[in-house]
C-alpha cells in the first residue's frame, strides 16, 4: 500500500456505467522515476518526504496503488481534424480525484499506464520523449500563468515500446481540475439518453461551475461559462505565440485548461500561418486559425446540450446559435485588450486596432521574432538587433510612443503593464529538443533547468540570456504528435 497522504474520492467512478470503465493500470516491468514536481506536490499538500525513490517510482507507476483505489478509464469521442469518433482514455487511467486543504479537487491521472476498453488499435503505452515534452510545456505554461493541466511525476517504465524504432516507455502523472472535455458531453450526448446528459450537466456544474447550480437554464449558462473561459484561454495562448496544434474537440476542456501537449510548440519568428504538427498538412490548427477553431469545437459542445437547453428543439438550437455567434465579437474585444496590455496601452483609442496589426505586419514582413519584439518595445532585449533600426519600424514607434502619452499613462504603469504580459523567456523549440535528447541518454540536468528557468518567465535574470535566443537553425521545425 502506498503510504501518500492523498485525500482521494472517486465521484467520477460513482457516475453510471456508460461513462468509464472500472480499469488498474498495467504494472510495469521496471519503473524509475526520472522527473518529480516537488513544487506541484506541495500545492497539492503531498508529501512525499519519508517515502524514498524506490517506492515513489512503484507509486508513479501505478505498479502500488493507494488503498481502496478505484481507478477508471473514461469515456470520450471526439472531433479529430473535423471528424468524430469515439474515443475514450486508450492510455491512461484516473486514480482518483485529490482534495487539497483548501477544498480543490484535482485529477490524478496515470498518462501511459496501459491497455484499455477505448485502446482500439494502440498499445496502451507512451515514449518517454512525449511525456517529459508534456511535462515541461504544461508547466511553461503554468509559469506563464495560462489555465493548463499541471504534470507531478515522469516515470520510466523499464520497457521497450515500438513506435518507428524502439522508444523507452514512460507514464506522466497529470494533474488536472477535472479531465472533462467538449468530447465527453460528445460522447453522451451521441448515446441520446437525456437522463445521462443530465447527470453529465449537473457533474460538471457541481465541480467546475458552482454558481450556475440555481439558474433556470443552466445548460444555456454552461454554454456561455465556457465561451468565455476557452475565449479568454485562446487569447493567452495567442499572447504568447502558443500552438497547440492538434484541438480536436476531445482536447478541449470544460474547466478552460490547457490539455493534451502532443505536437504543440510556441512560434518564433512571426507568422500567423505557423503550423509544427507533420499531421497537420492543411494548416487547420496554425496560429492564427485557433481562434476560428474554438468557436467551432463551442459549436459542437452547444450541438450536445440543445436537449437540455429547451424542450422545443428549433427554439433550442436558435438560442444556442445566437450564443455561438457571439464569439467573434467577445474574443475580438478580449484580443484588443491584450495586445494593449503586451503593448503597455491604457483606454480605448479608435485607432489602437491600426497601431496594433501594423505592427504585425511589420513583424511579419521582416520575420521578427514575437517574443524579443516586445522584449525590445520594454528595453529589455536579449541582445541588440539591427533589425530595429529599419525605418518602418521607428515611424511605427513614433506613433506607439505618441498614444502611450494618453489616458494618464506614465513609464511605470506602462512598463508594469507589459512586463506582467509579455514572457521573456518561452519553451523555445530547440532548447527544448536539447532537454530531450539529454534525458533519452540519462542525462536530466538541461531538463531541470529549463524547467526552472520557465516557472519565472516575466523577471529579468541574470541567466536567462541562452534561454532567449531563436535557434539559427534554418530548417523548419516539426513537431510529431505524443504517442
Ligand atoms: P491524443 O492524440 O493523445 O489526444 O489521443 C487521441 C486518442 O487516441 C485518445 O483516445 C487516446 O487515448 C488514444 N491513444 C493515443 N495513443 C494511444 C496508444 N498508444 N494506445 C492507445 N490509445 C492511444
Ligand atoms: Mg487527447
Amino acid at each position: 500500500m502506498s503510504r501518500v497522504n492523498w485525500n482521494f474520492e472517486n465521484t467520477y467512478f460513482n457516475l453510471p456505467e456508460s461513462f468509464k470503465e472500472d480499469i488498474n493500470p498495467v504494472p510495469v516491468k521496471n519503473p524509475d522515476l526520472v522527473v518529480f514536481n516537488e513544487g506541484l506536490a506541495s500545492e497539492l499538500n503531498l508529501n512525499f518526504s519519508n517515502i524514498d525513490k524506490f517506492e515513489l517510482s512503484k507509486i508513479f507507476s501505478g505498479n502500488l496503488l493507494p488503498e481502496g483505489s478505484n481507478s477508471i478509464a473514461q469515456a470520450y469521442a471526439g472531433h479529430q481534424f473535423g471528424h468524430f469518433t469515439m474515443l475514450g482514455d486508450g492510455r491512461a487511467v484516473l486514480i482518483g480525484e485529490h482534495t487539497t486543504k483548501s477544498n480543490e479537487k484535482y485529477d490524478i491521472q496515470f498518462k501511459g499506464s496501459g491497455k484499455t476498453a477505448f485502446s482500439r488499435n494502440g498499445d496502451g503505452r507512451a515514449a518517454l520523449g512525449p511525456m517529459l515534452r508534456e511535462y515541461i510545456i504544461s508547466e511553461a505554461m503554468n509559469g506563464l500563468k495560462i489555465p493548463t493541466t499541471r504534470s507531478l511525476a515522469v516515470v520510466k517504465t523499464g520497457e521497450k515500446i515500438q513506435r518507428e524504432t524502439a522508444l523507452q516507455g514512460a507514464i506522466l502523472t497529470r494533474v488536472a481540475s477535472s479531465h472533462i472535455r467538449v468530447g465527453t458531453f460528445q460522447y453522451i450526448a451521441a448515446r441520446q439518453k437525456e437522463n445521462e446528459l443530465k447527470i453529465l450537466l449537473d457533474y460538471t456544474i457541481e465541480r467546475h461551475y458552482p454558481e450556475i447550480k440555481n439558474s433556470n437554464n443552466q445548460a444555456l449558462d454552461l454554454l456561455n461559462l465556457l465561451i468565455d473561459r476557452q475565449s479568454n484561454l485562446v487569447v493567452n495562448w495567442m499572447r504568447v505565440g502558443f500552438i497547440h496544434g492538434v484541438m480536436n474537440t476531445d482536447n478541449m476542456t470544460i474547466s478552460g485548461e490547457t490539455i493534451d501537449y502532443g505536437p504543440c510548440a510556441f512560434m518564433d519568428s512571426y507568422d500567423p500561418k505557423t503550423v509544427f504538427s507533420s499531421i497537420d498538412q492543411m494548416g487547420r490548427y496554425a496560429y492564427c486559425n485557433q481562434p476560428v477553431i474554438t468557436k467551432w469545437n463551442l459549436a459542437r459542445f452547444a450541438e450536445c446540450l440543445v436537449p437540455l437547453i429547451d424542450k422545443d428543439q428549433d427554439k433550442a438550437i436558435k438560442i444556442a446559435t445566437e450564443k455561438i455567434n457571439s464569439f467573434e465579437k467577445k474574443y475580438e474585444e478580449k484580443w484588443m485588450n491584450m495586445m494593449r496590455d503586451k503593448l503597455g496601452l491604457f483606454g480605448l483609442e479608435d485607432k489602437d486596432k491600426f497601431l496594433i496589426l501594423d505592427l504585425l505586419t511589420w513583424m511579419h514582413e521582416k520575420k521578427a521574432d514575437y517574443t524579443n519584439t516586445f522584449c525590445h518595445l520594454m528595453d529589455l532585449t536579449p541582445k541588440k538587433d539591427t533589425l530595429f533600426d529599419d525605418n518602418d519600424f521607428m515611424n511605427w514607434k513614433k506613433r506607439w510612443k505618441e498614444r502611450l502619452s494618453k489616458n494618464n499613462n506614465s513609464p511605470n504603469k506602462y512598463l508594469e503593464l507589459m512586463k506582467n504580459n509579455n514572457p521573456l523567456v518561452i519553451p523555445r523549440n530547440h532548447k527544448v529538443e536539447e532537454a530531450l535528447e539529454s534525458a533519452e541518454k540519462n542525462d536530466f540536468k538541461p531538463l531541470n533547468q529549463l524547467v526552472e528557468i520557465l516557472k519565472d518567465p516575466y523577471s529579468q535574470k541574470d541567466n536567462i540570456f541562452n534561454y532567449q535566443i531563436p535557434s539559427n537553425s534554418v530548417e523548419k521545425y516539426q513537431t510529431f504528435c505524443g504517442t
